[in-house]
């Protein structure tokens, strides 16, 4: 997807201030942060929503948590706690039509979300 502002951050065409990357997922930090910790995990596949997953995506959004995961250790925040979101669609607030999983922590998170 050429024009897909997540997939010209896996190629390199644009360079975001990566905290993991493996085979299949990138994690980077958000440039608009909502929390001291905030992160975007992307699948290195083009995958525009939750909507267009399919059985064959299941092992790779697992990657993405696993990811998420990691993030989380790394960045000292697991054991107190984070969220983890993945908007589908504008109705939930998604922007970027690439899915990603925001990891947000180091504050304390809100019941509801707004
Ligand atoms: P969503 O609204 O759930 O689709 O999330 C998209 C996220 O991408 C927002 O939190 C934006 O702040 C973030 N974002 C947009 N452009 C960039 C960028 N160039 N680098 C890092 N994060 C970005
Ligand atoms: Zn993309």
């Amino acid at each position: 997807m050429s024009d897909c502002l997540f997939c010209k951050m896996v190629s390199g065409e644009i360079q975001p201030d990566t905290v993991y990357e493996d085979d299949d997922v990138l994690a980077f930090r958000d440039i608009n942060a909502q929390a001291p910790t905030h992160v975007l995990v992307v699948p290195k596949r083009h995958i525009s929503t939750i909507n267009d997953l399919n059985s064959d995506d299941a092992e790779l959004v697992g990657k993405m948590y696993l990811a998420a995961k990691q993030v989380a250790a790394d960045d000292g925040i697991a054991e107190d706690g984070f969220r983890t979101v993945m908007n589908c669609n504008a109705g939930a607030g998604q922007s970027v039509f690439h899915i990603h999983l925001h990891v947000l922590g180091g504050r304390r998170m809100q019941w509801p979300p707004g």
